[in-house]
């Protein structure tokens, strides 16, 4: 997808914030383009894996739509493995045919590595995060 710094600025923040748990949320896009970052909370509280709670999804979810954008990705991030789907990832991906995976990749420090996925039917493809100004 395309996203502007300070959208994508944002989720490093969180990703950074909840560290050394995973953080996770949502991207609503508009033909493709991000247009707004709805942080979640990680229920589970974990550093291996993320859950939303189904009542915070669904308000989250419906607002997007009521906006009249859609749902483009589902982000979280991995703060001590590589930013790469994980089994996990993919089992979960597989309730959300066409949703981005983004990742936010915290284990090389400095410098977090975002990245995005499509897993269609346990295929992983990387897609381009593109930096829109
Ligand atoms: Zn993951």
């Amino acid at each position: 997808m395309r996203i502007a710094q300070d959208l994508l600025d944002a989720i490093v923040d969180h990703a950074r914030r909840d560290a050394p748990n995973e953080c996770c949320g949502m991207v609503a896009t508009d033909d493709g383009a991000a247009v707004s970052v709805h942080a979640a909370e990680n229920t589970a509280a974990s550093p291996f894996r993320f859950e939303v709670d189904g009542l915070e999804l669904h308000r989250t979810l419906t607002g997007i739509e009521d906006a009249g954008y859609e749902l483009g990705a589902i982000y979280h991030s991995h703060t001590r493995s590589e930013p790469y789907p994980s089994q996990t990832d993919v089992n979960f991906a597989a309730n959300w045919p066409g949703v981005e995976w983004i990742i936010v990749g915290l284990a090389n420090g400095d410098e977090p590595l975002v990245r995005s996925f499509l897993i269609d039917d346990g295929v992983i493809t990387e897609v381009p995060v593109e930096r829109d100004a």
